[in-house]
């Protein structure tokens, strides 16, 4: 019997080795480092790059993928474990080749792109040589992407791309962009949309303002304007008409990655509460010693064991399907659980820390943002729930006539009438 929740050895001696190596020398990195995307910027060359060489001699390089695309082919399961390390830090996921958006990005060329897409947009960015962005989202209603109106048009041997997307992280420092427009506005926008690369430089192509969230006055969340943005027809990302099930794939994965990686975030605020809770006096001794604070570490602890083991539950899904279509009711719980976890756990560490929790010089206002942001990236909750109730309800069946299967006097007579010659033998025996 198959049922187990031991990580083999030779792996966990890895995942311990992650564990120091990102605590000692790549989380120290996030407190005096810029972007992690900026791959030009000269300190990012300078620390960065000997780290990931250390990561790549570990055999923990790009962990996302199969190893035909210089990845491990670890699965769902190993990388969540990997990520609830990585999680915790900024800077780590570039550190091991596996940050998104350029992740989700590599993994729908791999399984869509041509020869040549893979070795010019591919290659360098399994390398951790560039950046790139994903650019889906319109500023008039991201929800619902059948409401897209970006427009891509052949022209001659090529495209030509009208309309603004929004909220293209990390633009300003992508090599490319993946973006999705309508080209046939005469079928459903399941068929009528497609993918297509675009280089970072292409003209017609500007970035109206870097979009910062929180108090951020310049983000790194690109508001784009496509205005005559050409393209050579070789752009095309997959086949034309299939954005839909191309943004499936990739957004399938980068759910559950941003759930691996929350997990650490929330473990992260639950380590600096208990802390807290041992070290904070009052008059009646230290906040552990007092109920309510008690009730805080206890409610927080069950929460995070059980979104983690949704998690782990839904990778190990998706490792046994290989299939993302049929754990979408899956990754769309976790989607809809993570904020929640996320903003409860945090919430609690930041009140237990008093005013020094909601000041900057703690992270939990950030971290809150982080949770409010993981309610609406990749779709917000209501639409998750909505998937998960209605797959759910596939499985139900209206019940005939006026009482529910579980009304107990219709259930009672029912089996008083299937075991009606034992009892009435009992009867007569007593
Ligand atoms: C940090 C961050 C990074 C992002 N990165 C990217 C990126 O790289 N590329 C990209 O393309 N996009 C990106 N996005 C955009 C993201 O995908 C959209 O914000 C998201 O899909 C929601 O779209 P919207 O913001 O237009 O909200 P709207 O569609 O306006 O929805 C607003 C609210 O209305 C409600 N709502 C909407 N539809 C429904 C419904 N069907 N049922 C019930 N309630 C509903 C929900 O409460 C929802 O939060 C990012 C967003 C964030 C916050």
């Amino acid at each position: 019997m198959a049922w187990d929740f031991e990580t083999d050895t030779e792996y966990q001696e890895l995942l311990d080795w992650a564990d120091a190596f990102v605590r000692d020398e790549v989380e120290p990195l996030d407190l005096v480092l810029g972007d992690p995307y900026d791959k030009a910027d000269p300190s990012f060359r300078r620390l960065v790059r000997p780290l990931q060489r250390q990561v790549r001699e570990r055999g923990l390089w790009a962990c996302h993928l199969g190893p035909d695309l210089g990845g491990q082919g670890y699965g769902q399961v190993r990388l969540a474990l990997l990520n609830e390390i990585l999680g915790r830090s900024r800077f780590a996921p570039s550190v091991f080749g596996c940050q998104a958006p350029d992740s989700g990005n590599a993994e729908i060329i791999a399984h869509f792109g041509t020869e040549e897409q893979k070795k010019r947009y591919l290659a360098p960015l399994l390398d951790g040589e560039i950046s790139s962005s994903y650019s889906m989202t319109e500023p008039h209603g991201g929800a619902d992407p059948t409401l897209f109106t970006t427009r891509a048009e052949r022209d001659g041997d090529g495209w030509v791309v009208n309309g603004e997307k929004w909220f293209s992280s990390n633009a300003r420092h992508a090599a490319f962009v993946i973006v999705m427009a309508v080209t046939d506005p005469d079928v459903s926008a399941y068929e009528g949309m497609s993918m297509f690369i675009v280089p970072a430089g292409t003209p017609g192509l500007t970035i109206v303002r870097n979009v910062g969230v929180g108090g951020e006055r310049e983000g790194s969340h690109g508001y784009l304007r496509y205005e005559d943005v050409r393209v050579p027809a070789d752009n095309l990302l997959g086949e034309e008409g299939g954005a839909f099930a191309i943004a499936q794939t990739r957004l399938g994965g980068g759910r559950i990655h941003h759930a691996m990686r929350t997990i650490a975030q929330v473990r992260k605020a639950f380590d600096m509460m208990c802390e807290r809770a041992v070290s904070r006096q009052t008059r009646y001794g230290p906040l552990a010693k007092l109920q309510m604070t008690q009730e805080k570490i206890a409610d927080s602890w069950i929460e995070i064991e059980q979104f983690r083991l949704l998690v782990l539950h839904t990778a190990w899904l998706i490792d046994k399907h290989q299939d993302y279509r049929k754990v979408r009711k899956d990754i769309a719980a976790v989607k809809a659980a993570m904020p929640k976890v996320f903003h409860d756990v945090v919430q609690r560490a930041m009140h237990l820390h008093g005013a020094l929790g909601v000041s900057g010089e703690m992270p939990f206002a950030k971290m809150l943002l982080g949770a409010q942001a993981m309610g609406i990236a990749d779709g917000p909750t209501e639409v998750h729930k909505i998937t998960v109730a209605r797959r759910l309800l596939r499985d139900y069946e209206p019940v005939e006539g006026l009482w529910p299967s579980g009304h107990l006097p219709t259930r009672r007579e029912a089996a008083r009438e299937r075991y009606a010659a034992a009892l009435e033998h009992a009867l007569g025996n007593e």
